[in-house]
């Protein structure tokens, strides 16, 4: 006998931001009949995309007090993916006919480009009419519990119209984004250090560094680009990483003024950086590329929902923590990752699990399978923070989501350029956004592409 259906039921729910999660997420939650809010505390849509001069007053951004400044996009950077791989699968990345001469037609492109496409997403699916802007979330904690719905209460002041709320929602997605709260490196004798020390997160052009000796610490793309960036105005520039061994000191190819280190061993009152290499050199700057935490000022959930080591937990398939599930939602939390498509996916998964047309196992279940997860990575020695680090295989976690909200998997050709686009990024960091050789994988996309039109 086929199992009975339960009837759809349509929600009242709390989206927490408007960039590339939250956008989305607005888009499928109405497609699947709930009626949803979202709240932006920024001006407009776009959230890290949205490029600003601006920097934070404390340049650690470690002072809890601070004005925060969310993006972490620096003047210059352009895009890590080819825009035909990086869009939303049903609203490809393209250069739309009639858009403004302004757009940047290359297939890795600015920010500005990015921002220009989310714009269009939020035109295109009349998502604006959904968000209150200029509006921050204080406070999400769990309200009343009504026919088995566990109600949120959601606090927010709007600034403009110096309005404090205080609702209730069936249910809260949370799409804050994950780059604003900096990590930094423990260094021995940095107290005494006199130089100047600051994050990636507040950088933005290399003229402030001209003549200076840099010291970048990191090996992700932030660490890549600000060094190269840096190295066309700076005296010296000398990128520290752990992964490295202890003996390394390359100088990298075409530069007369960049090296590669191991990482930085001490730091003393004379202003001197001693490298695990052995090399002592005289510093002004050093800026940490070294990424970001997991981090929701905003949450309470006495204790259910936790960050530790950077693992948001516990989550089931890094969406729902089972104690709130489905009534609580993360969006974006994997990384390593292609964003946007897997942020479409996620939001397809909570809006049908929310209108009851997608089965969720067992809070047991869920809870089985997330401590079967860490054993897992325990027994490989795999660190916490690495939890959700995903790579090659968000593509069985996509196909897995796919598969439960009955849509089409990742396209072939979508893995295959992330695949490729990664050899040719480690193998031609320099070359890699203007010269490539998968032209078959694009003529693939745009055919694909044409259904769309
Ligand atoms: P965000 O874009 O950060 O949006 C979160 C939104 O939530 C913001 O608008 C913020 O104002 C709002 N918000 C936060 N807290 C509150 C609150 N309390 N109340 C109300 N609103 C709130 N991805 C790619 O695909 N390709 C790339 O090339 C690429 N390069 C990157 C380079 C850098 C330097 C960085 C930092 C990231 C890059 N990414 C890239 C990843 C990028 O973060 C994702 O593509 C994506 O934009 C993240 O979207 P999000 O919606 O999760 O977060």
């Amino acid at each position: 006998m086929a199992p009975s259906l339960s009837p759809i039921r349509s929600h009242h729910v709390a989206v927490i931001g408007a960039g590339a999660a939250g956008l989305v997420a607005a888009r499928e939650l109405r497609r699947e009949g709930h009626s949803v809010v979202v709240f932006e505390r920024q001006k407009q849509v776009g959230g890290t995309w949205i490029y600003t001069d601006h920097i934070e007053p404390d340049p650690l951004s470690v002072d809890p007090t601070r004005s925060v400044v969310h993006s972490s996009v620096y003047g210059s950077l352009r895009t890590n993916l080819p825009r035909e791989c990086m869009g939303y699968r049903d609203f490809p990345f393209t250069i739309r006919p009639g858009v403004s001469e302004s757009r940047d037609p290359r297939r890795f492109p600015s920010h500005s480009e990015v921002l220009a496409y989310l714009q269009d997403f939020a035109k295109e699916f009349a998502i604006e009419e959904m968000i209150r802007f200029e509006t921050a979330v204080l406070k999400v904690a769990p309200a009343v519990e009504s026919e088995g719905i566990g109600k949120w209460r959601v606090e927010s002041t709007e600034n403009e119209k110096k309005v404090l709320r205080d609702e209730i929602y069936d249910a809260v997605v949370v799409c804050n984004g994950h780059y604003i709260e900096p990590r930094l490196a423990e260094i021995p004798g940095i107290r005494s250090w006199p130089g100047k020390e600051m994050h990636s997160h507040n950088y933005r052009i290399p003229e402030p560094f001209r003549d200076q000796v840099v010291v970048l610490i990191g090996n992700s793309a932030s660490a890549d680009d600000i060094s190269r960036d840096i190295a066309r105005v700076a005296k010296e520039v000398h990128v520290a990483c752990r992964s490295n061994d202890a003996d390394t000191l390359i100088k990298r190819p075409s530069y007369t003024n960049l090296w590669m280190h191991s990482m930085i061993e001490s730091v003393h009152e004379d202003g001197s950086v001693v490298f695990q290499n052995g090399k002592t050199i005289s510093v002004d700057v050093i800026m940490h590329c070294t990424g970001y935490k997991y981090h929701f000022p905003f949450l309470e959930t006495n204790g259910n929902v936790t960050v530790d080591d950077n693992r948001v937990g516990p989550l089931y398939k890094d969406v729902f923590p089972p104690a709130f599930a489905p009534w609580l939602s993360f969006i974006g939390i994997p990384w390593k990752v292609v964003p946007f498509p897997m942020f479409e996916l996620q939001s397809k998964w909570i809006a049908g699990v929310l209108s009851g047309r997608i089965p969720l196992p067992s809070k047991e279940d869920m809870i089985m399978e997330i401590k079967t997860l860490y054993a897992t990575l325990e027994a490989q020695g795999i660190a916490k923070r690495y939890t959700h680090q995903m790579g090659i295989t968000q593509f069985e976690y996509n196909h897995w989501l796919a598969s439960q909200c009955g849509c089409s998997e990742t396209e072939e050709w979508r893995k295959e350029m992330y695949l490729t686009t990664g050899v040719r990024k480690r193998t031609h960091p320099e070359t890699y956004r203007d010269e490539w050789d998968d032209h078959h994988l694009v003529s693939q996309a745009y055919q694909d592409f044409s259904l769309y039109a």
